[in-house]
């Protein structure tokens, strides 16, 4: 099974994905876990993709399909996939299409969550993320138990650098113009499943299992 979750930055789309892969048994890859760890690691990829992502920008196709397509082959992806900020634009989306239907595999389903983009805003800019296993925090909405430090691992919590209110604006304006139209795209081949993502975070990860559950019975 191959599950694509699309929405803006800041719909809740790691934190449910991570949620929703655990409790369906799918692997979880998040392109931009991947790169923040490249980065971190001063590897040549994180050398390569840094500047992009500091400005808010897409890192090159090129570069994320060929990273993509190498995650996808591991022996933990077998039992399927919840791709988490991948694709992004109709380029990446057709690659992938086409990757797949090389195996004879295709994109199942697609969860398009949505939030208002007021939400988005102030959800972005209270988080903080731990250094280590990267579960997110909100400031207000969900902070951890002890301030500074995650409560799974004991790991460091830290803002992303791009973050910064002017980043984060470039970043809603690069998914409205490039992210956005694989909502009609995926919608035309009948795999979009729309869920609110407004509300408790439990809760949206219980309407997300649902509409998949249903969609696949229903199929
Ligand atoms: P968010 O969805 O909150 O903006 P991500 O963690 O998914 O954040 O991505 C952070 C950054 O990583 C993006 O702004 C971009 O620079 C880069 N990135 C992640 N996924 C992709 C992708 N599929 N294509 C191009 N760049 C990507
Ligand atoms: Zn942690």
């Amino acid at each position: 099974m191959y599950i694509i979750f699309l929405g803006a930055p800041g719909a809740g789309k790691g934190t449910q994905a991570a949620t929703v892969a655990q409790k369906l048994n799918l692997a979880h890859i998040a392109t931009g876990d991947l790169f923040r760890q490249a980065v971190e690691r001063g590897t040549e990829l994180g050398v390569k993709v840094k500047s992009y992502m500091e400005k808010g920008m897409l890192v090159p196709d090129e570069i994320t399909i060929q990273m993509v397509l190498e995650r996808l082959v591991a022996s933990d992806c077998e039992s399927g996939v919840i791709l988490d900020g991948f694709p992004r634009n109709l380029r990446q989306a057709k690659a992938l299409d086409s990757a797949l239907a090389q195996q004879a595999r295709a994109i199942d389903k697609v969860v398009y969550i949505t939030v208002p983009e007021e939400e988005l805003l102030r959800r972005l800019s209270g988080r903080w993320l731990c250094r280590q296993c990267q579960a997110p925090y909100h400031a207000t909405d969900s902070p951890p138990k002890v301030w500074g430090k995650c409560d799974h691992c004991g790991g460091e919590l830290y803002q992303r650098p791009d973050d910064t209110p002017q980043t984060v604006r470039e970043r809603l304006q690069v998914y409205f113009a490039k992210t956005a139209p694989l909502v009609d795209y995926y919608n035309q081949s009948g795999k979009l499943l729309e869920v609110d993502g407004a509300g408790e975070k439990a809760e949206v990860s219980r309407r997300i299992v649902r509409a998949i559950h249903g969609s696949l019975a229903a199929s």
